[in-house]
């Protein structure tokens, strides 16, 4: 079968993202082109709403937008900022985003922490009280230092502020922990199809509140390719507004199929599991977690290469001879953490397996 040539050919990823696509979800790509103006595509996009809905936990509507998870950030931006951002920061990631504000000529200040320090609520809550602004970004999940803020602590002081629209980057922690927009009272939340949810890159989901499209309503610099307005209204009609990237449609049907049947608690219950068995392993062999104490991330960890391996000589060996990658470390961290993503379909036998060639290859390099 001519995926499986294609998956033999190359490695397992275990980078946070893109991750390994499973053979199921690409065969669900491999289907002919329907029209996105046709009936079937209006049955498509309805058709997962529900189940995009639950996952979200939201009565809103979910868009799907074709592009990187980047897309939505910057076009929630440029819908939703009238007056100024604060842009939290903690990470590659939520550094990013200011500078993305600036370039659209966007007013936007600067909330900061350390890498791997999580957004603190009452820094936020004072930062706020200031009223300079009338949105904020933030990231739940920051993929480069794997540390997660307490996004429960930080939407109860966001709406203390109703005048603030929250835009939330779930990139990397959507659909492998619960996130309940709707109870947190969150604008926008948005997500990419390349992290948890094991899609190809490419597919990019946001969820407006009501809230939301009224700000974004009375923005004269919404532009065109990600103008909120242009999405709902072309949601009514079970559409996107411009022709979208049909075949991830259909992976991420049958993403959602494999969801319901494994349960979403079930899901979320095996990426903590799988998380923390990568840690044990760890931890055991004198590693230590990156980002603060209790702000280590459930979909990925990002460790401390405090016994100073040579990761890039790891790295070749793994993907040699054991036919997968990890990753050496983001940005300014290059060299300093690694970091190994347990997200999307992985089981207790793929861990282990993964941990058996990382105790090979580290054996190979004079590491017990
Ligand atoms: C991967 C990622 C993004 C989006 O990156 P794209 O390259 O646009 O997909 C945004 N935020 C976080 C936290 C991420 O991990």
């Amino acid at each position: 079968m001519q995926y499986r040539l294609l998956t033999n050919m190359s490695y397992k990823l275990f980078i946070p993202g893109p991750i390994a696509v499973s053979d199921k979800t690409l065969r669900a790509m491999a289907q002919p082109m329907i029209g996105h103006r046709s009936p079937d595509f209006v049955a498509l996009y309805q058709s997962i709403q529900p189940d995009l809905q639950a996952l979200f936990y939201t009565q809103d509507p979910v868009y799907l937008s074709t592009s990187s998870g980047w897309g939505f950030m910057e076009g929630s931006l440029r819908n939703l900022v009238q007056k100024k951002v604060l842009c939290c920061m903690n990470g590659a990631f939520s550094d990013k985003w200011i500078d993305v504000a600036q370039r659209c000529g966007i007013a936007a200040g600067a909330l900061k922490f350390e890498w791997g320090q999580p957004i603190d609520p009452e820094t936020l809550r004072t930062e706020l009280a200031t009223g300079q602004y009338d949105a904020v970004t933030l990231i739940h999940n920051e993929t480069s230092c794997g540390c997660v803020s307490d996004l429960p602590a930080l939407a109860a002081v966001l709406r203390q502020f109703p005048d603030v629209i929250s835009i939330i980057d779930t990139v990397s922690s959507f659909s492998a922990m619960p996130i309940k927009k709707d109870e947190l009272g969150i604008d926008i939340m948005l997500t990419g199809s390349q992290k948890a949810l094991a899609l190809p890159p490419g597919l990019s989901l946001i969820s407006p509140s009501k809230r939301a499209l009224a700000r974004a309503a009375l923005s004269k610099t919404r532009g065109y390719y990600f103008d909120l307005i242009e999405f709902q209204k072309n949601h009514e009609a079970g559409m996107t507004p411009s022709t979208p990237v049909i075949p991830l449609i259909y992976a991420l049907k049958s993403k959602l199929a494999d969801i319901k049947a494994e349960g979403a608690d079930v899901r979320y219950a095996r990426h903590a599991r799988l998380n923390q068995t990568m840690r044990s392993w760890a931890f055991a062999k004198g590693f230590t977690l990156f980002p603060k104490e209790g702000h280590g991330s459930v979909s990925l960890n990002c460790f401390a290469n405090t016994l100073k391996v040579d990761l890039s000589a790891l790295n070749k060996i793994l993907k040699s001879k054991h036919g997968l990658v990890i990753d050496g470390g983001y940005g300014k961290l290059k060299g300093l953490t690694f970091r190994i993503s347990n997200m999307g379909d992985e089981t207790d036998e793929t861990i282990a397996a993964l941990i058996q060639s990382l105790d090979s290859a580290l054996a190979e390099l004079g590491v017990k």
